[in-house]
């Protein structure tokens, strides 16, 4: 309250005997009465806010609003710059001496249409002479503490438009891993790769290579004079081998926008469910509104085998083929207009144009039974002479990596959208060993991340290798890939968690394979010494 009546006061002293003080009045009188003022900052016209303080660039600002900014700008400590003195004011530091004491910034602030010297800088003395708008307000006036003064010109950016919209918000994340602009040799990128992704050597040479070769062109260009084939993808392998987790990687490895979609939700434009360009406006989303990144950024369509098209459909197939031919100019590249920050065009929200060229998609999906279409093809192949050594049955895996363009058309993909996708692979279902390497081997693995918390409350724990390898069969067993081990982990590790912190004598805890089994407890060492373990007793 007491700031509010210091910033009325500054206002009615400044006026009252300031020198220029023919400022408003007559700056006022001066502009055309046929419109009105709008604020600045609330948009509300002069006839319903009042009388305005008119800026530099044609900006007005109402009473209340000014009084509202002064009030935040006081209450602001600019991180520690001023420096209370006895006396409880604020002296500015050498760097900000204009206007904090009240110096200086006539005609060039708040008074305006330089007339100089009124208003918020003066205190009566100042001698704001307002020549050509510039008034150099030196008025001497006593200190208003916490008190400051804004160049508003600043704020409304360049050629002084207040309220440009603006699209992309820069932000300085710092260096990416591998920097795209200087896209390192594939080699490289499978070594960062193959410290968090387990296996899936052949997916990650692959995937490696492709990106590789998107990211030269990109930064070269050369797409526009050769018009080289994107290296869109086209990801096969079941549930939780790594898919989304590989893509995810990579992205945040290149630092690249990355958007994650779910090709079930997808439908034609105009159905109920997400039309197909919603992709794009979640990457621009991802790249925090800025057109560019989004532009060079990484969208992942998961459970693409969802729109195959369905056989003997006689109803309008409007989530599965027509997707399919929706999402064509999308692979290629095209101008796509996209809402910002919405995600569907609505009458009030601004649209973006994203060219999609340069948008490296890839695509994943588990194909079930697309072993039988190879295995059938192979069959074929070898009952007339070409195949080589069918007779035995293949192995899953075997089957899968033998894929073909053909066998995923008669699966049901149209053979336009399968063009798009030049690179095809297969990823390996996981086996036990996998699993196990999964849970500890990665930067980030699971198991890392319960040492690192339960190492916060200064407690050890251990994983005996009989407990990793009980933990990997259950997994195996539920037959959703890695996804089941963390579910696993979390089941047995919530009473861990909860009992461990009960008790500060608690150092060590070693999970066994009899404890993930149910047939024994974790071994619990008491802090002391230095022996690993005192003494024995299990969590109830
Ligand atoms: P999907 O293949 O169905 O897309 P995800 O990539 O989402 O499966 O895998 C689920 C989780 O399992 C990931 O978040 C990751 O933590 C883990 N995971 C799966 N495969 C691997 C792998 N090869 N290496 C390391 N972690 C993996």
């Amino acid at each position: 309250m007491e700031d509010y009546k210091e910033v009325e006061d500054i206002n009615s002293a400044g006026e009252s005997t300031d020198k220029g003080s023919t400022g408003n009045k007559s700056g006022e009188n001066t502009r055309s009465s046929e419109y009105e003022d709008v604020c600045f900052v609330c948009r509300r016209p002069e006839s319903k806010a009042g009388e305005m303080f008119h800026l530099p660039n044609h900006i007005s600002v109402c009473a209340d609003c000014m009084r509202r900014t002064m009030e935040t700008v006081s209450e602001f400590d600019y991180q520690g710059m001023f420096t209370p003195t006895p006396n409880g004011g604020y002296f500015g530091n050498p760097y900000m001496s204009n206007g904090i004491n009240g110096n200086g910034n006539g005609g060039n602030g708040i008074s305006g249409d330089g007339n100089g010297g009124n208003g918020i800088s003066g205190d009566g003395n100042g001698d704001g002479d307002g020549r050509g708008g510039n008034g150099n307000g030196n008025g001497d006036g006593p200190d208003y503490p916490r008190f400051s003064f804004i160049n508003l010109a600043n704020l409304t950016g360049d050629g002084g438009i207040p309220n440009k919209q603006k699209l992309k918000r820069k932000k300085d994340k710092g260096e990416p891993i591998l920097d795209i602009k200087n896209i390192p040799p594939p080699h490289k990128i499978r070594e960062k790769l193959d410290e968090y992704v387990v296996g899936q050597d052949h997916a990650k040479k692959v995937i490696s290579v492709a990106v590789y070769n998107h990211y030269k062109r990109v930064a070269t260009g050369t797409m526009d004079d050769i018009e080289i084939e994107k290296s869109n993808m086209l990801m096969i392998g079941p549930t939780g081998c790594g898919k989304t987790y590989l893509v995810k990687t990579l992205a945040r490895l290149l630092d690249v926008p990355l958007a994650i979609a779910d090709a079930t939700s997808l439908t034609e434009a105009g159905y109920i469910g997400d039309d197909i360009e919603s992709v794009v406006s979640k990457l621009l989303a991802a790249a925090d509104n800025d057109v560019d990144r989004a532009e060079k950024g990484i969208v992942f369509i998961d459970e693409i085998d969802k729109i195959a098209k369905k056989q003997n459909a006689n109803a309008r197939d409007v989530s599965g083929e027509s997707v399919q031919q929706g999402m064509l100019k999308l692979l290629e590249g095209a101008d796509i207009e996209v809402p910002v920050g919405a995600s569907s065009k609505g009458a009030m929200v601004p649209l973006a144009t994203i060219n999609t060229r340069n948008i490296l998609f890839i695509c994943g999906g588990a194909f079930p039974d697309l072993e039988d279409i190879i295995k059938e093809r192979l069959t074929k192949n070898a009952l007339i002479g070409f195949g080589s050594t069918l007779k035995t049955a293949f192995d899953k895996e075997d089957i899968l990596s033998k894929v073909k363009v053909e066998d995923i058309r008669k699966f049901g993909m149209i053979p336009e959208f399968i063009g798009r996708l030049p690179i095809i692979f297969t990823l390996q279902s996981l086996t036990k060993e996998m699993m196990v390497r999964i849970l500890k081997e990665p930067k980030n693995a699971i198991l890392k991340q319960y040492a690192k918390l339960l190492e916060l409350d200064e407690v050890k724990l251990v994983f005996t290798d009989d407990a990793m390898d009980a933990i990997a069969e259950k997994a195996m067993e539920q037959d959703t890939g890695a996804r089941a081990l963390r579910s696993i982990i979390e089941e047995f590790m919530l009473d861990i968690m909860y009992e461990i912190p009960k008790d500060d004598n608690i150092g060590t805890v070693t999970i066994t394979g009899d404890y993930i089994k149910g047939t024994g407890g974790p071994v619990i060492g008491l802090r002391g010494d230095g022996t690993p373990l005192i003494e024995e007793k299990t969590v109830e």
